[in-house]
């Protein structure tokens, strides 16, 4: 630790940086941030930065509004887009109450608890996303009809098209903060884009996706385009997903690795997809948090909607993915459900949790599914015992509410928190009369 400090304090020196801004997030995954001055850097490590967090979503009850902040020195880096004169430093921090203690409502403890407990067992956990999001030429507004930036699709390469030179941007900064990509493209969606990142522990991954919005809607405002994480913000067009690849490592070998077994996939992993499988209705209302997430889930256009896991199977839940026999260590579950706009710390310590859960009490895996499950019909699904994922936000919390496993996994204050702030978006959203209900009871009786 000691050493990072010092690492931090001599780079904020040499590279002449004039603010230090500590980020961290809320309960709904935003990003919050205060700036600090060099000065009060050492007093940042070794004590914490106070903050009210009483107007922070989910932070606190009133009576215990003060909370410090401290910073993990070995997340510091630069922010590329600041420029390098009096430039701008950025790192992740941990959210404490005023005696010290990890504070219940932080969702970056949340994600840590899993870990250590994992890690307990001797096994970490690793995660890569591949986050997609939407361009348009302006931001919402009331009555505005959203204008994609270009109408290319899947893998098209636009010409002199903004895409490329929005992503390239987007992958030189992320790669300046120490972020690696793996893949960029041109998602199917017109001005939608994809860009995966490389595999780090769970816990680096989720901050890196804290960065990565972040760098995205920075990227776009510069060049006059605005991006949207939005699950699915065009009806007639694919949503937003944040399809995330999970594996664990035990004694530095991969857990889900089995040489010559099918798909390579080991009996850890076989649970780890049982647990995912058998717990999805629970924590999807935290993979899907907003009521617009069940657009997506239930719009098709390669969105799952059924509790299933398949290998080649594009409208599965979980899919396994290829696996090259040469390539041993790659074994991984695809969970496919996940929306680029949820807490990926949040999303991160469920599915984990799950998954664990499957190992710990030796799930059996049901038989995967290689037709496409949305051609079959309620009957034929039923049959083969294939449940569908909560239709709404609504359904998605009555089964969270019940779930002892993800009161566990949350805590009681982010449980409550989160039921109490999903609720009320779920009856503002009630109160609404739209255009659909004029339409079809306007002229009715
Ligand atoms: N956009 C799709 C989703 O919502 C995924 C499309 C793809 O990557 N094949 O999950
Ligand atoms: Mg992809
Ligand atoms: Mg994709
Ligand atoms: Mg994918």
């Amino acid at each position: 630790m000691e050493r990072h400090h010092d690492a931090v304090l001599r780079t904020v020196a040499e590279k002449d940086v004039r603010f230090i801004r500590l980020w961290f997030c809320d309960v709904v995954g935003t990003l919050k941030s205060i700036a600090i001055s060099p000065e009060d850097l050492e007093t940042a490590f070794d004590e914490g930065i106070g903050i009210d967090g009483s107007t922070i979503e989910g932070f606190t009850r009133a009576y215990e509004s003060d909370m410090l902040l401290r910073p993990d020195p070995a997340t510091f880096q630069t922010l590329p887009w600041r420029g390098e004169v009096e430039g701008t430093g950025r790192m992740m921090c941990d959210v404490l109450t005023p005696d010290g203690e990890p504070a219940a409502s932080d969702p970056r403890r949340v994600l840590r608890s899993v870990s250590e407990r994992a890690a307990d067992k001797g096994l970490d956990l690793f995660a890569h996303p591949e986050i997609e999001f939407y361009l348009f030429k302006e931001g919402y507004e009331p009555g505005r009809t959203l204008t994609p930036v270009d109408t290319a699709g899947y893998f098209d390469h636009v010409h002199k098209g903004q895409g490329q030179d929005f992503r390239r941007t987007v992958i030189q900064y992320l790669e300046q903060m120490n972020i690696q990509v793996e893949f960029s493209h041109h998602e199917n969606g017109p001005g939608q884009n994809e860009i995966d990142l490389r595999y780090a522990d769970a816990l680096t991954t989720a901050d890196n996706i804290l960065s990565f919005r972040t760098v995205v809607k920075e990227v776009a405002l510069g060049m006059d385009q605005v991006a949207t994480f939005m699950p699915k913000p065009m009806i007639e067009h694919p949503g937003s997903g944040m399809h995330t690849h999970l594996s664990m490592f035990q004694g530095g070998r991969n857990a889900f690795h089995e040489p010559g077994a099918e798909f390579g996939l080991s009996r850890t992993g076989r649970q780890f997809i049982a647990g995912l499988l058998r717990h999805a209705a629970e924590y999807c209302a935290v993979t899907n948090q907003f009521v617009n997430s069940y657009k997506r889930l239930w719009g098709a256009q390669e969105a799952p909607s059924f509790i299933t896991w398949g290998h080649n199977n594009r409208s599965a839940l979980v899919r396994v993915p290829f696996h090259k026999p040469t390539k041993g260590t790659s074994s991984r579950v695809e969970f496919r459900g996940t929306d680029s706009a949820c807490n990926p710390y949040l999303a991160f310590a469920v599915l984990f949790a799950a998954g664990l859960k499957g190992v710990e009490e030796e799930y059996e895996l049901p038989e995967g599914a290689e037709d496409t499950v949305w051609e079959l019909t309620d009957r034929e699904r039923r049959t083969m015992g294939i449940e569908p994922l909560p239709t709404d936000l609504y359904r998605a919390l009555e089964v969270f509410e019940s779930s002892e496993l993800m009161a566990e996994t949350l805590g009681e204050q982010v449980f409550e928190f989160f039921l109490r702030n999903k609720h009320d978006e779920w009856r503002r959203y009630r109160e609404q009369v739209t255009s659909r209900e004029f339409e079809t009871s306007f002229f009715a009786g």
